[in-house]
């Protein structure tokens, strides 16, 4: 397995230095064991660190020593008053959890300062997440890990980055979008449907629930018998005339543009009795039928295209189509 880059936010490592979340707290024990991940972060984390230790002490200072009621200790959070010996003792904590752990902190640098600003012209961000992002994208982190969803969700609508919160980091390691580079440029594919792969982990389909793998025979490969949930997918070969695509549609992609739903999948499979039926039903609408597609180049050895938009084409005729058909026929034929 490849190594993998993960960029940590500060709200990840704080969630770890206050005990607040068992799944940070795991996420941040899982990098240390794994030999393949390898965390960043950006000097800017420690300083937010440090400030929110200074903050905590303060507030305890304001509790145990001067007995103040909760809504005065808020009131006076801001002012702080803490000793020389006290401010440098918190940045000793910080540089301490730091020390311990294989994380590399990333030195202030000019090339983040510029893609953070170019980042800010793009895309609704504050100034203090968009320089965690410019340092994941100038260290080629593959995956942002980070608290804030709504961060993670605009990130992701915007292709800038993988992002995920640490409760999903093993589900996105098995999401067959991971292994796509979201910078990467997509390019226009067009053609017709020939075949539609049938194998497990296609058309309907059961991930485990605390990894998100695939689930053979009933069983997780890591983790066996397990809570599980749904997914949909879509393999499937487009042929132009000339070359063929493997195109990947996940259940995201399947939802937005054929109007069609995990519970419509689930709803077709319920009634046959078999889930091969939502396979059957996707095949009907897609087989011979001629598409645009927008999809982005695979990153892994097979010859497969993660698909960001697809559509219709009306204007090819039926003539067109059954030549093209043909053809793809021919050759599957002869070899
Ligand atoms: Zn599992």
């Amino acid at each position: 397995m490849k190594s993998i880059k993960f960029y940590i936010d500060t709200v990840v490592f704080l969630d770890y230095l206050e005990k607040r979340k068992e799944k940070s707290i795991q996420f941040i024990s899982n990098l240390s064991d794994n030999n393949d991940w390898i965390g960043y972060t950006s000097w800017f984390t420690k300083l937010e660190l440090i400030e929110n230790e200074q903050a905590l002490k303060h507030m305890e200072k304001l509790a145990l020593e001067e007995h103040l009621t909760l809504t005065e200790i808020v009131r006076k959070r801001e002012q702080r008053q803490l000793t020389k010996e006290q401010l440098k003792h918190e940045v000793d904590v910080v540089d301490r959890f730091f020390k311990k752990r294989k994380i590399n902190i990333d030195a202030p640098k000019e090339n983040v300062f510029n893609l953070a600003k170019e980042l800010q012209s793009r895309i609704n961000i504050s100034a203090k997440d968009v320089i965690h992002v410019a340092t994941a994208l100038e260290n080629k982190c593959t995956c942002f890990v980070t608290g804030d969803t709504d961060l993670i969700n605009t990130l992701r609508e915007e292709n800038i980055i993988n992002a995920t919160t640490p409760d999903d980091v093993n589900k996105i390691l098995n999401n067959e979008s991971f292994l796509y580079d979201p910078k990467s440029k997509p390019e226009e594919l067009r053609g017709i449907v020939v075949a539609i792969l049938r194998d497990n982990g296609c058309g309907l389909y059961k991930r485990c629930n605390e990894c998100g793998g695939i689930i053979y025979k009933g069983t997780c490969t890591q983790h066996g018998k397990v809570e599980i949930y749904y997914d949909l997918c879509i393999q499937m070969t487009l042929y132009d005339g000339i070359m063929q695509y493997n195109l990947y549609l996940d259940k995201e992609k399947i939802e937005e543009f054929f109007n069609f739903t995990l519970d419509n999948a689930k709803e077709i499979a319920t009634e046959a009795l078999d889930q091969e039926a939502v396979l059957d039903y996707l095949e009907r609408k897609l087989k011979s039928k001629y598409f645009v597609v927008k999809a982005i180049d695979k990153m892994n050895w097979e010859n497969r295209w993660y698909v960001l938009s697809i559509k219709h084409d009306s204007e090819v005729t039926n003539k067109e189509i059954v030549k093209i058909h043909e053809k793809w026929l021919e050759i599957n034929n002869t070899s």
